[in-house]
């Protein structure tokens, strides 16, 4: 783990475990979003490589089966694909791995389309659930497709979700149907860890200057309606564009810039909501020591155990 990494594993037995399966991650977050377009391939995969920074083990699912995005904005190649016997070796991007449908259409994806019936789909999530040769994740991120049908539902009831992120833009449209997307996980008892205001305001390529398109803040005062998380605002920029379209991350391909720096802020603040989530309820601390890189180890007595940054703890349990 990297200095600056705080995690909980589910159980003393955890290391032993097969790792295959989504089930084996320490945490599976869908990202989702009440409608398409509003940048949640973009939020999840510059959000995986900036949780990879800090020192993580990141997997994205690419749950869109019919319209996988995945492979482009990480610029994977279909032929990478491999397997272990029955198993999916992930595709390693960036030093993320990633599974997408994109990946098994081979070299034509873009033209390829998927045509089939919901539960073919739901056969291939499956796959995707429980024979990918994962290894050892500390976050699986699940790209859902928009909306509320049977794939999003298949995953929120099947996936053991730590919980959801909700990507919306700040329009009023926007925000109506990313609240029905809320409410699904909601019903379905995964908690909400927060709302992500993309495309917040226009950043000038010339000047810097950020300007409102549309007016801003919509997806704060959702999170605050709705009595939810919020997580943070990503501005349009072009320079998110421009590295999506070449299959580079903007995370990746600028750490030092403004756009980086709003995803790195929005991994920083999943990483406290999932450690605030995560929290054992009862258990007593049964064994605290300071390892050589100045991190807290905390074993509890329920068998859960983490890493933790003095900093991290300070400013929780002030
Ligand atoms: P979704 O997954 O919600 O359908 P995408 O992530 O595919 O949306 O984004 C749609 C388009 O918008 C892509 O071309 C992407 O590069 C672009 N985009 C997403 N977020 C931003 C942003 N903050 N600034 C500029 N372009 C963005």
């Amino acid at each position: 783990m990297a200095e600056n990494h705080d995690h909980h594993e589910h159980g003393p037995d955890c290391n032993h475990a097969p790792k295959t399966g989504i089930k084996t991650a320490r945490n599976i977050i869908a990202i989702a979003s009440g409608k398409g377009g509003v940048g949640k391939s973009t939020v999840t995969v510059n959000l995986a490589v900036a949780l990879q920074a800090t020192g993580a083990n990141v997997g994205i699912l690419d749950a869109d089966i019919y319209g996988p995005s995945q492979p482009g904005m990480m610029g994977a190649k279909a032929d990478a694909v491999e397997s272990e016997g029955n198993l999916i070796v992930p595709t390693e991007r960036f030093g993320v791995k990633m599974v997408s449908m994109g990946l098994l259409l081979g070299p034509d994806r873009e033209d390829t389309p998927v045509i089939w019936r919901a539960p073919m789909a739901v056969k291939i999530l499956n796959q995707f659930i429980s024979g990918v040769a994962w290894g050892d994740l500390d976050y699986l991120l699940i790209d859902l497709p928009p909306g509320t049908g049977d794939v999003q539902l298949t995953l929120a009831q099947q996936a053991s979700l730590s919980g959801a992120v909700i990507v919306t833009t700040p329009q009023q449209v926007a925000l109506g149907i990313a609240k029905k997307g809320l409410r699904m996980f909601q019903q379905v008892n995964v908690p909400i860890l927060g709302i992500v205001e993309n495309m917040s305001g226009y950043t000038c390529g010339h000047c810097g200057e950020l300007t409102d398109l549309f007016p801003s803040g919509g997806g704060e005062t959702m999170a605050k309606e709705l009595k939810v998380p919020f997580l943070g605002k990503v501005p349009m920029d072009s320079a998110i564009l421009a590295a999506g379209d070449a299959g580079v991350p903007v995370v990746s391909r600028d750490p030092g810039g403004k756009p980086a720096q709003a995803f790195l802020v929005l991994a920083r603040e999943l990483q406290m909501k999932l450690l605030q989530f995560n929290k054992t309820g009862n258990a007593e601390p049964e064994k605290v020591e300071l390892n050589g890189t100045g991190q807290l180890f905390i074993r509890w007595s329920d068998g859960h155990h983490g890493l933790h940054r003095p900093w991290t703890l300070r400013t929780r349990c002030a």
